[in-house]
């Protein structure tokens, strides 16, 4: 139980990866916040899971990319909990299509819920962490080899690897770490829409030959959040299979 007593946030937790983390982190010992944006009945049965593990846990609605809203999401947090230890912002979307054929509106609303969001709520974060604290951003692949059709996905993540480094330096004196996971190509309902380069992808890019399952990006999660990873900042961690691009 590596996370024992601690006090974790995780956005876009009712699903996926964020799920995933955050039951990981439950079973380390932590008291989870799922944050969720639409998903009512999803968030609350995650919630339900981490309490059958035996933690405390609560859902918030809140869209990660409205500061108005992310800030009103941490006074409930402040209210409930008092302070917070672990910060993962996880949430994201793509709106894929090639730049010549890409609206604003597709633009704007990545990079304001993959790369905005992370100025939203780890602004408001800081607010409630002491000394010690650990921020795990999740980037991908993409913002590290770029892909057709997601120059505004591999934008925002490629951003959050430049907030990362840039913050790891800002947070140092105080011992809180911040690092990304760099995922590669992991089961998700993000990945259901891609299906069809599934095989593709597992023959010739990933030398490990299987996706990945979100349990083995919250596994690392949970050691970049423990005491473990204390001497680690501002990297970004290839959770891959050995994929490259
Ligand atoms: P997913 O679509 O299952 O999960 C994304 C979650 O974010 C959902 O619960 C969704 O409701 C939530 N969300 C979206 N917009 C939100 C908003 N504005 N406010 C709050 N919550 C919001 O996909 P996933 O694969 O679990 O993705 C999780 C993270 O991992 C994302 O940041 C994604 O970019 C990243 N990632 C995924 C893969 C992959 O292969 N699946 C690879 C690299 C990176």
């Amino acid at each position: 139980m590596i996370l024992n007593g601690k006090v974790a946030l995780v956005t876009g937790a009712s699903r996926g990866i964020g799920k995933a983390i955050a039951i990981e982190f439950a079973r380390q010992g932590a008291d989870v916040i799922v944050n969720y944006i639409k998903d009512e009945q999803e968030a609350s049965k995650a919630v339900d899971e981490i309490k059958n593990i035996g933690r405390k846990s609560i859902a918030l609605k809140a869209d990660v990319s409205d500061f108005n809203e992310v800030s009103k999401m941490f006074e409930k947090i402040k209210g409930e909990f008092g302070r917070l230890d672990i910060l993962v912002n996880n949430a994201g979307i793509t709106k894929d299509r090639s730049l010549k054929k890409m609206t604003q509106e597709e633009w704007n609303t990545v990079i304001e819920t993959n790369l905005s969001s992370a100025y939203n709520v780890t602004k408001n974060a800081l607010l409630l962490m002491q000394k010690n604290s650990r921020i795990i951003m999740i980037s991908s692949i993409v913002g590290l080899y770029g892909n057709f059709g997601q120059t505004n996905y591999a934008a925002s993540k490629a951003g959050i690897m430049g907030f990362t480094k840039s913050l790891a330096k800002e947070l140092g004196r105080q011992g809180i770490t911040v690092n990304a996971i760099a995922p590669g190509f992991i089961e998700s309902e993000m990945t259901k829409k891609i299906g069809f380069l599934k095989k593709k992808i597992l023959t010739y890019m990933i030398p490990l030959k299987r996706s990945g399952m979100p349990e083995d990006v919250a596994n690392v999660a949970a050691f970049l959040a423990s005491e473990k990873s204390g001497y680690i900042t501002g990297q970004v961690i290839n959770v891959n299979g050995g994929m490259y691009m």
